[in-house]
């Protein structure tokens, strides 16, 4: 979501001359888009102020445009406000609609002060409204698009897990009208994109509002871009929740050739006694029972998660349930991470906090039983031709990288156009991609074959 919100915000800011550089140092105003999700993120913010301070007075330019934006803004504004006064602009993400105005208001206000022969930095604009008016309303469309591209069409959250910010940050849930997402998805294939994320912080919660008053789900919305969005090849959505995979969606699964065989469906722990105390609002029967029936409608989806180690008062036998989930499950990859204590959320006052040795450990356990099954996953590819949607030349001289159906990342050599499918053998296994030589006649024959 944030590289989302970020890529939106260089959208919004182009009419008034700005582009985006790899390089903070030659950059004339620097915006940091913070997450708030874990611990230490507005530490982050503020030695990552301290940095680009320093690197400000070494190339005297004192008249860099310095904004806070995300998350930690939205939780911190005025404590960022007050510790670092060099901040000029301080946004949440529902206002950076609003960044256009914030940097004009900021320039002419440094006019004026230099006017008057004061060259002092003034105190930053806060603003981390919820505001009425919705920002997709005010986010420019068009241009070129990446060949993989994001598009958000729905935000916030009303689950209130107890262990979490976003309901906080983000706030309530909100789904944009479903002719929007069409006319947005429209736009990203007319520039280029060929994939397209469905995005949102609980995105099969989506009910927008169609043309003729009715509510749609995520299913029909699926169906709707795969059927009017000719050029679309690929679509993906993240992130899900176990709750709200409904029947619509699963059989989509199984009925929707656009829709990939990969799903990210977080579940945090494998033990209902803690999915309990986390408010997740299901069990683990119920996950694995929506596992069983994807595989049913999609023989060879893969599957992604979230993992929470040490959540408050997790026992080892709650942990060893975790894992008994994922040995059962098998996942393709997944992300897991050590329970952080977020002020202002009830799991943050829960008794039995667990010690950060034992998460430590927990942890490294998980992790060592995903990697392997990421690795496995990633070597019974090995050998396979596989459809690779090219997205981008590689880092080296004539390679290309793109994805798998499963969104492996895979390097080729050879000129091919970007933003075409082609099919790969895969013959070898790096560690965090797999490397493809573009599929002979007969592997074809063969891929036709396994396909009829
Ligand atoms: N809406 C998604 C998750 C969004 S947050 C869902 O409900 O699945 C992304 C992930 O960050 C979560 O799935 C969770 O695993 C992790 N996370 C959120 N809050 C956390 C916390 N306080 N400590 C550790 N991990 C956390
Ligand atoms: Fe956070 Fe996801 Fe729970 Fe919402 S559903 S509160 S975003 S973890």
């Amino acid at each position: 979501m944030n590289v989302y919100d970020s890529a939106r915000m260089a959208e919004l800011l182009a009419p008034l001359g700005y582009a985006p550089t790899e390089e903070s140092g030659e950059a004339d105003m620097v915006i940091l888009n913070t997450c708030h999700i874990r611990e230490k993120a507005s530490e982050k913010v503020f030695s990552e102020l301290g940095r680009l301070r320093a690197d400000r007075r070494d190339r005297g330019a004192t008249d860099v445009i310095v904004a806070v934006a995300g998350c930690v803004a939205q939780a911190e504004g005025a404590e960022i406000i007050r510790r670092a006064p060099d901040v000029d602009i301080v946004l949440g993400p529902q206002t950076y609609h609003r960044l256009p105005e914030m940097v004009a208001r900021v320039t002419r206000a440094r006019a004026e002060k230099t006017g008057q022969g004061t060259r002092q930095r003034g105190a930053g604009l806060l603003d981390t409204d919820f505001p009425a008016e919705s920002k997709f309303d005010f986010l420019p469309t068009g241009g070129e698009s990446p060949v993989s591209a994001f598009l958000a069409i729905q935000e916030g959250c009303d689950k209130f897990c107890t262990f979490c910010v976003v309901p906080y940050t983000r706030g309530a849930e909100f789904s944009r009208p479903v002719a929007d997402i069409v006319a947005e998805a429209r736009a990203l294939v007319a520039g280029g994109a060929r994939e397209i994320t469905l995005l949102g912080q609980n995105v099969n919660a989506y009910h927008g509002e169609a043309a003729d008053g009715s509510t749609w789900n995520l299913a029909r919305l699926i169906r709707a871009l795969a059927d009017r969005v000719p050029e679309l090849l690929r679509i993906r959505y993240t992130t899900s929740h176990p709750r709200d995979m409904d029947d619509d969606l699963i059989a989509a699964h199984g009925e929707v050739p656009q829709l990939m065989p990969f799903l990210h469906l977080p579940v945090q722990s494998g033990s209902d006694r803690i999915l309990e105390a986390m408010n997740r609002q299901h069990g683990i029967d119920r996950y694995r029972r929506v596992i069983e029936r994807l595989r049913e409608a999609r023989s060879d989806i893969a599957l992604s998660s979230d993992f929470i180690v040490g959540f408050p008062g997790e026992t080892a036998r709650d942990f060893a349930a975790t894992l008994d989930l994922v040995r059962e499950t098998g996942f393709a990859m997944a992300y897991s991470f050590k329970y952080s204590v977020r002020p202002g959320t009830p799991a943050a006052s829960m008794e039995l906090q667990v010690p950060e040795a034992e998460k430590d450990a927990r942890l490294a356990e998980l992790q060592d039983l995903l990697n392997q099954q990421q690795r496995d996953f990633n070597r019974a590819s090995l050998g396979r031709v596989v459809p690779v949607l090219l997205e981008k030349p590689g880092r080296r001289e004539g390679q290309l990288v793109g994805k798998t159906p499963h969104a492996q990342a895979v390097h080729i050599d050879g000129e091919h156009r970007i933003g075409d499918v082609v099919d790969v053998r895969i013959v070898d296994l790096g560690r965090f991609s797999l490397k493809g030589q573009i599929a002979t006649i007969q592997d074809t024959e063969h891929l036709m074959e396994a396909r009829a």
